[in-house]
């Protein structure tokens, strides 16, 4: 491991941009659960009948007492030393973008000022009809479901499922891992598309891959550099110290 880890940190110190992807993994020691793993929120809630568009739109005032739910627990969540390691390298001027999966705003939380967040924020709701942002106060006042002054429903503002991901946030996801030098990708297997592209773009441009999982994914064999085995709070705070002690 330690092999691995020192050549991890020369890898951050080789210069050129520097992008890091991460996903659910790196939330779960802040109290998230998985959304794809089997515990909590997700047992008594099947994401088929309360994560899609379409449940949304039929029965919002079936959904909005699992979305409140989940804003509980995001009210609740604080960065993890993970979460602040990512911050940590920012400001050492060795990350240049976090594009992440999650929509619980805790790399902002942590410091990480360069954040894009592909599946959107739940810190932010928005009106399906005519696109009116809001803070997430709405949804404590008055009846449910909430609905904007246009009379049109409002939705957290994540991506569901069957929804389109937001196009700004892609394109720049997309930009940033073909032109990437390193890419380290914590905490998430990779598997669901577009973000599933991402490491395989850097790859075939010559980026070095680091992955943080628990366990090996799909990505561990034939696309990663460098595999760190252990949970992202554990070893994200180790990559930064060894980074730091190179001579
Ligand atoms: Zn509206």
């Amino acid at each position: 491991m330690q092999g691995e880890l020192n050549g991890a940190a020369r890898a951050l110190a080789g210069g050129g941009t520097v992008v890091a992807l991460t996903g659910a993994g790196i939330s779960i020691d802040s109290g998230i659960p998985a959304f794809r793993g089997s515990q909590g929120l997700w047992d008594r809630y099947d994401p088929m009948d309360y994560a899609t568009i379409e449940a949304f739109t039929s029965h919002p005032e079936k959904v909005w007492p699992m979305l409140l739910e989940l804003e509980d627990l995001m009210a609740a969540a604080r960065p993890n030393p993970a979460h602040s390691a990512l911050a940590e390298l920012e400001q050492m001027g060795r990350m240049h973008l976090v594009i992440t999966q999650n929509i619980d705003g805790l790399h902002q939380a942590a410091g990480s000022r360069r954040v894009v967040e592909l599946h959107g924020s739940g810190r932010r709701m928005i009106c399906l009809d005519c696109g009116q942002r809001y803070g997430k106060s709405i949804v404590s006042m008055g009846d449910m479901p909430p609905r904007c002054a246009c009379g049109g429903l409002i939705k957290p503002d994540v991506i569901f499922f069957g929804e389109a991901l937001p196009q700004r946030a892609l394109l720049t996801a997309m930009e940033a891992a073909a032109r990437c030098r390193v890419m380290l990708v914590v905490g998430t297997s990779a598997v669901v598309a577009p973000a599933s592209s991402l490491p395989l773009v850097a790859k075939q441009n010559r980026a070095t891959i680091i992955e943080v999982n628990p366990e090996p994914t799909g990505l561990t064999e034939g696309v990663t550099d460098y595999f760190l085995q252990e949970g992202a709070t554990q070893i994200m705070p180790r990559l930064v110290q060894a980074l730091r002690s190179l001579p």
